[in-house]
């Protein structure tokens, strides 16, 4: 059993000892993050063997994104069937699957930037990968996975749709349009708390108003079959991320729609991952 909660601070990985958000703790593991999702049977073998007692205080205003320089990236679109009506979209035969850019991401906590005033919140389930995986059945995929976090994948919605084909890796790309945390948990650890890690509630707010509530269990394609498909096309390289797709009660698909604007709380959580935080600021150049 790997029941384990990680961290990322700089440039290196953190074993959490006490995840309480305000005054988590941790202990350094050897090497960089890259190197720790490289050799994850080693980095979970370092962090079992670790001395809690040499835990120190872990600013949460120094956590980045759990794998902050993943080599891919993944998105999936229209992964909740709710989610496929609201957008008017047919429910997928195949996973949708974009890219977001890896200079999207960001840490749990602090600002996101607006660069217009048609950015939309979509709050969804994280995967990072722990091993190189190529052509991988579902069932054995979850022995991939490296943890869970939470996530946003914030989607300026008029480049997402420029005719005639959509863009939405440009419009899922701009700079903090890819907040993932706050800290990264096995399977194993979800499983020790008595959740299932393929169906966790999962839930959206502005301000305190709720946006966004269902559960991951209602995806289309689950975490197991997202990695199927994905490894019998791409290799899948350890500490690589996958955005797993949003439930319905986006922004763009109200009436009328609603975006995000400078000054909002947005918080994104889910069910034995934690809680994000960010504040909304207008991005110093707008696009538009
Ligand atoms: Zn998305």
């Amino acid at each position: 059993m790997d029941a384990m909660r990680f961290a990322t601070i700089g440039s290196t990985l953190h074993l959490i000892t006490d995840d309480t958000p305000g005054r988590r703790r941790g202990v350094a593991l050897p090497g960089s993050v890259v190197d720790a999702f490289d050799q994850w049977d080693a980095t979970l073998a370092a962090a079992a063997s670790i001395d809690p007692s040499a835990s120190v205080a872990l600013d949460d205003a120094m956590l980045v994104a759990p794998s902050p320089s993943p080599r891919q990236v993944f998105g999936i679109g229209l992964n909740y069937r709710a989610h496929a009506d609201e957008t008017g979209a047919a429910h997928p035969k195949a996973p949708n699957v974009f890219t977001k850019w890896v200079s999207c991401l960001t840490g749990p906590y602090g600002a996101v930037e607006l660069p217009t005033d048609t950015v939309d919140w979509e709050c969804e389930l994280v995967v990072v990968m722990g091993r190189l995986t190529r052509h991988v059945s579902a069932s054995g995929a979850w022995d991939h996975v490296a943890g869970l976090c939470v996530g946003q994948d914030l989607s300026e919605r008029q480049v997402q749709r420029t005719p005639p084909a959509n863009q939405f890796s440009c419009g899922k790309s701009f700079a903090t349009f890819g907040p993932m945390g706050p800290t990264l948990v096995t399977a194993d650890e979800l499983r020790g708390a008595g959740l299932d890690p393929d169906d966790l509630a999962l839930r959206c707010s502005i301000d305190g108003e709720t946006v966004q509530e269902s559960r991951t269990g209602d995806m289309i394609f689950g975490v197991s079959a997202l990695i199927e498909y994905l490894s019998r096309i791409v290799t899948l390289l350890p500490g690589d991320v996958i955005f797993t797709g949003t439930p319905s009660g986006v922004g763009v698909a109200r009436t009328p729609q609603r975006w995000l604007a400078p000054g909002q709380e947005l918080v994104s959580e889910i069910e034995g991952l934690g809680v994000m935080r960010h504040r909304c600021v207008a991005a110093d150049v707008s696009f538009r």
